[in-house]
């Protein structure tokens, strides 16, 4: 059997769709963020980054540089093992302390990623608890509809951040069953938030338990970087938060918080948690280094949120339509898979601006775009190059002014 021949079948529909992805081979250089190198077979150039998740740069923090370097000093480079055989470090508990902490719960407990987080503690959850139903919200990453699925558990989706539907489905279903309602606080593709609040005072109503994704807030919101739950003055009464430490604390890894019960639940029956090697002494310092600078720090948050208008209003100026929303995210709506990867390789190859292409399946079909992150270490003069480069596009391309 010629299996290339398959393999290159649905690649090459792939291809025809548009949908094909390129991955930019970048060099990140530690300081120069959001500058980067960018090789190609031709050489290599310097590009601006305008689409990472490392939200504030601190994969670049001095401080957090020096907690990494110096736990690889003395813990060397693995961990030794799983956590229930060896892989148990000194800095692993620290650091769920310290996440513990950041979201006032009880417990914390860490993963090699926000992906596997999810999906571990939701397929946990799901498969454990007798007769759980899971109302999803119809937006949710991909992560917790793979966890969601695996659980083989009874699943309700309900519609995107609509309040007034989670009730309806909620009202529908056994007042005696089990019910997780699962969802997410920013949502990083349109890069609107979550009403919070009122989907707690839904599922406290039902009594379900809330599984709150703060994957692209933490760090962010919230006067110590607790993520939206914390400016909302909720977090206190959602009952598992997830998060990662890859976006905007700037290392790797993902994790849970909630009661100690819960995380000693997840903990000793979670798959994902259990048989794989724990993380790096060395990442989990660099992680709670980040943390705990961004729990006292306001300067990175405050010139984020400098940083974020400013792009918006040049966009403005310019006439250059972008999804509203009240997050730090800036999406460009093109709707066309093939017309933004033309768009996108031109910024990249005329204007040395990296934005990567986003579409099917990160997104649905028909609503391609452009995803901009402004972070605090993009300059005034990153903007007005970035908002020039776009405005000559919109004049080349001709693309209708009012596409959003
Ligand atoms: C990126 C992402 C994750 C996964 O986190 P990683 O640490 O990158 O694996 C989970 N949820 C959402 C909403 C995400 O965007």
């Amino acid at each position: 059997m010629n299996f290339d021949a398959l393999f290159n079948e649905q690649l090459d529909a792939l291809k025809a769709e548009g949908n094909y992805r390129y991955f930019a081979e970048l060099e990140r250089k530690a300081g120069k963020f959001p500058k980067a190198g960018r090789h190609t077979k031709d050489g290599v150039s310097d590009v601006t980054v305008w689409c990472s998740n490392d939200y504030l740069g601190m994969g670049q923090h001095p401080k957090v540089i020096e907690a990494m370097c110096e736990a690889v000093r003395r813990t060397g480079t693995g961990s030794g093992g799983t956590r229930n055989i060896s892989g148990t470090n000194h800095d692993h508990l620290l650091l769920e302390r310290e996440l513990a902490g950041l979201h006032g719960k009880e417990a914390a407990l860490l993963f090699t990623s926000g992906y596997v987080s999810n999906w571990a503690a939701l397929s946990c959850l799901g498969a454990r608890l007798k007769d759980c139903i899971i109302l999803s919200d119809s937006g949710n990453h991909a992560s917790m509809i793979e966890g969601i699925r695996h659980s083989r558990a009874h699943k309700v989706i309900w519609k995107h951040n609509d309040v007034a539907d989670l009730e309806a489905k909620l009202k529908a279903l056994p007042a005696n069953a089990p019910k997780i309602v699962a969802f997410e606080s920013v949502y990083s593709m349109d890069g609107d938030i979550a009403p919070i609040k009122a989907i707690v005072d839904v599922a406290e109503k039902y009594g379900a338990m809330t599984y709150l994704d703060e994957v692209h807030a933490v760090g962010m919101y919230g006067a110590h970087g607790g993520g939206v739950s914390e400016r909302d003055g909720v977090a206190d009464r959602i009952t598992l938060i997830e998060g990662t430490l890859g976006k905007a604390f700037g290392v790797v890894g993902g994790y849970i918080t909630g009661s100690g019960a819960l995380c000693d639940f997840i903990r000793s029956f979670a798959s994902g948690f259990i048989f794989t090697t724990a993380l790096p002494p060395a990442v989990a310092a660099a992680a709670r280094t980040s943390i705990a600078h961004l729990k006292v720090s306001e300067i990175e948050r405050a010139q984020q949120r400098r940083q974020v208008a400013r792009l918006r209003a040049a966009l403005d100026r310019a006439g250059i339509p972008h999804m509203k929303n009240d997050s730090h995210i800036v999406p460009v709506l093109i709707k066309d898979p093939v017309k933004t990867r033309m768009l996108a390789d031109y910024l990249m190859r005329e204007w040395g601006i990296y934005v990567q292409p986003i579409n099917y399946p990160t997104v649905p079909k028909g609503t391609e775009r452009l995803r901009f992150t402004p972070s605090p270490l993009h300059t005034d003069a990153d903007i007005d190059h970035l908002v020039a480069a776009l405005t000559s596009l919109w004049k080349q391309c001709a693309i209708a002014h009012a596409v959003a």
